[in-house]
């Protein structure tokens, strides 16, 4: 079953594979525990191997249980950190059966009182070189100015428990000689029953206004009614994590029961404002050759607008070019298949929808890999999540899955379903 890992170099999608360590869970379930349980899953450099059905899949990398958060970071999130600031749009997802270690990964649950550097996820990670990333960028010698509409850039950690926000109510604060400027949002939203229920807003469902996914000419994907709320500086990024995370916990009457039922789709989106000065001193409108890293995309990310009426724009002629992009941090349901006992009444509904999901996913992926397909029909309509990410799936986006695992015996065929999966949309 192995791949020629030669063909890694053309598809749209890098795929990899974690193994979680057992858990004391696993241990403390007699009836599961078994003596084998340390060899069902044999790891051997980029193959996985499933030495009871006498299979193996080879993915652009694998993680075996001794591997450590930071690891995973420094391996997956940095690169792609790095191209989002670039101007990419990119995704991260995290798939696999309930309790092999999708949200410890991804880190899309930021809970009070149970924090510890060691285990932070996917999403803290980023989010600490994201701003690393756009300080640098935006003035060396001046490192907390940047930001638009700040009033909060001296670097000091915030009260997790403030939550208010005033995203546009105040003027840029950067000086003429600091002249790039970023906005940098974030959402947090949940597909449950294809149904989007936006985790950062507070009011009740029926004063909430109704989430709608659109598309406009260029292909790129907005939501209406979705908040979207302005992050200064990594606290605000974890203090909106924590806020969904608790929305979401409280919303559903076992957390468990709907977590495992719905996707959690983490999103920050960048704008970037460059100032350019003309060439020569005149008011050139045309795009200079040192405008910012302009990735090809069907969707666009760069345009160049002149905003030179704006009081803080240097005196000298230019223009500011912006560039937009978006990363979203994707938490999949649980892909165990629905055991037939649960499958009544809502919860039967729930099963279909939440397979229809993750199976529209694969469907995309796969065509997208597919280099026959790539220019036909890519079925991104077939459900909510894969329309949510219709722009940052495929074309010059890159995305990234992680395929989660657990190494117990009980869990094997789940786990060979997972690997079955990821290895197709290699
Ligand atoms: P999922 O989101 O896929 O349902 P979780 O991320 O909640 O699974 O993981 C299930 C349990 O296993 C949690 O208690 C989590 O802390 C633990 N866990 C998962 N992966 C790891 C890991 N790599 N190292 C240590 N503990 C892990
Ligand atoms: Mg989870």
């Amino acid at each position: 079953v192995t791949k020629d890992i030669d063909s890694n170099a053309l598809t749209a999608v890098q795929v990899a594979v974690r193994i979680r360590p057992l858990t004391e869970r696993d241990r403390q379930l007699p009836r599961f525990a078994s003596a084998h349980d340390s060899d069902v899953l044999q790891a051997f450099e980029n193959t996985v191997a499933v030495a009871a059905h006498n299979k193996s899949f080879t993915f652009d990398h694998v993680f075996g249980p001794d591997t450590q958060q930071v690891d995973i970071f420094t391996a997956l999130g940095e690169k792609a950190i790095h191209q989002f600031v670039e101007g990419y749009n990119v995704t991260m997802l995290a798939y696999g059966q309930t309790s092999s270690g999708k949200t410890y990964t991804m880190g899309t649950a930021q809970l009070k009182g149970r924090y510890d550097p060691l285990h932070e996820g996917i999403v803290p990670r980023a989010s600490t070189l994201l701003f690393d990333l756009l300080r640098q960028r935006a003035s060396p010698s001046r490192p907390n100015s940047p930001f638009t509409g700040s009033t909060s850039m001296d670097g000091r950690r915030r009260p997790l428990s403030r939550i208010s926000y005033s995203p546009t109510t105040t003027s840029p604060t950067n000086s003429n000689n600091n002249k790039t400027r970023f906005t940098v949002k974030v959402s947090f939203v949940e597909i449950y029953n294809e149904e989007l229920i936006d985790l950062l807003n507070d009011a009740p469902p029926h004063e909430r206004p109704p989430v709608n996914i659109r598309e406009d000419t260029k292909g790129q994907i907005y939501w209406t009614g979705v908040k979207e709320l302005v992050a200064h500086n990594v606290e605000d990024i974890l203090m909106f994590l924590q806020m969904g995370t608790q929305n979401r916990a409280t919303s559903a009457t076992d957390m468990n029961e709907q977590s495992s039922r719905s996707h959690a789709i983490f999103s920050v989106t960048l704008r970037q404002e460059k100032w350019t000065p003309s060439p020569n001193g005149s008011t050139s409108s045309s795009r200079p050759a040192s405008a910012m890293a302009s990735p090809k995309s069907r969707t666009r990310p760069v345009s160049a607008i002149n905003m030179r009426m704006n009081n803080d724009t240097p005196a000298e002629d230019g223009e500011w070019i912006i560039t937009s992009s978006k990363l979203h941090f994707v938490d999949l349901a649980g892909s165990e298949r629905l055991k037939r006992t649960a499958a009544e009444g809502d919860r039967r509904k729930e099963g279909i929808n939440i397979n229809g999901g993750l199976l529209a996913l694969g469907n995309v992926i796969s065509a997208l890999g597919d280099t026959s397909k790539r220019s036909t029909h890519i079925p991104y309509r077939d459900s909510k999540l894969t329309r949510l990410l219709q722009d940052s799936l495929g074309g010059s986006a890159k995305t990234l899955m992680i395929a989660c695992v657990s190494p117990a015996e009980h869990n094997i065929s789940e786990s060979l379903n997972t690997l079955q999966y990821a290895n197709r949309a290699r």
